[in-house]
């Protein structure tokens, strides 16, 4: 299991892990401040070991780093990472966004968020909906505003499994956590949002901005998307 040092600091930006595995163009370390994709949020990217990262993926409870140049890894060996900071720390803004707005949609029209795409510099959220009305999209979208605009403190914490999947609302994704996982990361902001997530997070709302609705879309009869921007 990698630890995973972005859950103890989301704002570290560089950091040492010991190689423990290389396979093709896989690196594996002790401990990671690279976030992998999943849950919607795309991939850190930065620099490990003086070699570009591709990717960062999840698989079970590793972090695995996809690098341009995998002959330069040795296990045993200590290795320095560096995040491309710019976009990761968009990421945190977006993807604290992303929870409020989905708060907010759910709390005032009961939909479900069916799927999301977390990326720097535009995001999006599906909603089950059958429609999006214009004068109320635009009141959710102020209503979302005006709670970033609080300053709300955004915290974590560990939880029990099974307290967590027996909290109502608190795990929307229940079958995405792999039963070896006895101890969910729960993420809260303010009074607005509480759910287990494994993402990256701002630490105050306050650093998010403002948010902006770039278009909405129909996928289907009951899902509705929506493509938003910070400013
Ligand atoms: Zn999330």
């Amino acid at each position: 299991m990698t630890r995973r040092l972005f859950w103890e600091d989301m704002y570290m930006k560089e950091f040492d892990g010991k190689v423990v595995r290389v396979e093709g163009d896989r690196v594996v370390l002790d401990q990671t401040a690279f976030n992998p994709r999943g849950g919607g949020l795309v991939s850190d990217l930065g620099e490990l070991g003086g070699s570009p990262l591709v990717e960062v993926i999840k698989e079970g409870e590793e972090v695995v780093h996809i690098v341009r140049d995998p002959a330069r890894f040795k296990v045993g060996e200590t290795e320095h990472g560096s995040l491309d900071w710019d976009r990761r720390y968009k990421i945190m803004r977006m993807h604290t966004t992303a929870h409020i707005l989905s708060a907010i949609v759910n709390r005032e029209t009961g939909a479900l968020i069916t799927g999301n795409q977390i990326s720097p510099d535009e995001s999006r959220v599906d909603f089950s909906l059958e429609a999006f009305d214009r004068e109320k999209l635009t009141d959710y979208i102020k209503m979302a505003n005006e709670a970033i605009g609080r300053g709300l403190p955004v915290t974590t914490f560990f939880m029990n499994r099974e307290k967590a999947l027996t909290t109502p609302g608190l795990v929307k994704l229940a079958n995405a956590m792999p039963p070896a996982v006895t101890e969910l990361r729960i993420v809260k902001i303010g009074d607005v949002d509480t759910q287990a997530d494994g993402g990256v997070h701002v630490a105050n709302t306050r650093e998010i901005g403002e948010i902006r609705v770039q278009r909405t879309e129909n996928k289907g009869k009951s899902n509705r998307r929506l493509y938003f921007t910070l400013s």
